[in-house]
């Protein structure tokens, strides 16, 4: 079974991630946080862009659940010889592995990757395409807090399906080079939340209206109305022609800056991917404010890993 994108989760697996996320939780908090789940599997990390969060957390997940990890380091590695990706892929499946983690710059890699291998992809985010596993990692952070935000309704709790109904979550800034928010609204909209995208005009997708969100470019009309203000990363190195007239127009206008927290509700969350352009989309004071749970999403990035590797494999998760 493969997580290639948001869409290949049924009900019930979305389901089963979220509640083996909070098995997942109790297990990373005990002194030793290892269990054999997945003793004798092989997992193995194919990154052909840069990552510090999403592969360190799979190879600790990995790890706490007794999996073996390789990982392949592209500088070091055949491909600066020539070989293709679909050598590289076929090369381990060769060598028996049960889990290919991938990401690659080019939108689709991921589906393709499954064709080329039995182990069970996982997209780590493929192009400007989807990263399914930062999304799970978000909806499984909103439903923790969500008992601390004043519009949510505590009866959707523990309910099979709308855990984030009445949230409103605004997606900010630059969503048209974002996987994250392709793959976030896809998720937070399944679980019932309002989403609402905002940014330049050059910086929304042009099939942006056929998503299942309000669209609007003027941040400060909006920001007192949303739940959760989820800041995007100004993604420079995606951004390959001038598509806003400057850095500080964009700062200016999108930026989440000390004013713009002043007009947010009291109960308003800040989220981010990570890594965050400090100044940029958000100021040190945004970042680092009670407001934020950026490094609850952090925390929350190996169980939930633990949790889509463990379902993925469809093993029985024993009491130990
Ligand atoms: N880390 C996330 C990603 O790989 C977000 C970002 O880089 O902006 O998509």
């Amino acid at each position: 079974m493969n997580l290639t994108s948001i869409d290949d989760l049924t009900p019930s697996l979305f389901q089963e991630i979220i509640s083996l996320s909070d098995r997942f939780i109790e297990v990373s908090s005990r002194p030793i946080p290892k269990v054999p789940v997945l003793r004798g599997k092989t997992l193995a990390t194919v990154f052909y862009e840069n990552s510090t969060r999403t592969r360190l957390s799979f190879e600790a997940a990995a790890k706490r659940l007794s999996c073996d990890t390789l990982t392949f380091n592209l500088t070091t590695s055949s491909t600066s010889k020539g070989e293709s990706l679909q050598d590289t892929i076929q090369t381990l499946d060769a060598m028996g592995i049960d889990f290919l983690v991938i990401r690659h710059p080019l939108a689709g890699v991921a589906r393709l990757a499954s064709g080329w291998t039995n182990a069970s992809v996982i997209n780590a985010g493929d192009g400007c395409d989807e990263h399914p596993t930062q999304a799970l990692i978000d909806c499984i952070t909103l439903i923790q807090i969500s008992n601390q935000l004043s519009d949510y309704d505590p009866d959707c709790q523990g309910s099979d399906w709308p855990y984030l109904k009445n949230l409103h979550i605004g997606i900010v800034g630059d969503i048209v080079h974002s996987r994250v928010a392709r793959s976030n609204v896809r998720a937070f909209t399944r679980l019932g939340a309002k989403v609402t995208l905002v940014g330049p005009p050059t910086l929304l997708p042009s099939d942006a209206s056929s998503w299942p969100v309000d669209i609007t470019y003027d941040l400060d009309e909006v920001i007192s109305q949303f739940d959760v203000v989820y800041a995007l990363r100004f993604q420079k190195e995606r951004i390959v022609q001038s598509l806003i007239p400057s850095l500080d127009e964009y700062i200016r206008y999108w930026g989440i800056s000390s004013d713009r927290l002043d007009a947010m509700k009291p109960h308003c969350k800040i989220m981010h991917p990570g890594p965050i352009n400090r100044g940029v989309e958000l100021s040190s004071q945004a970042a680092d404010c009670e407001k934020s749970v950026i490094l609850r999403q952090v925390n929350n990035s190996v169980p939930v890993r633990m949790a889509v590797l463990a379902a993925l494999s469809g093993v029985y998760v024993h009491d130990d």
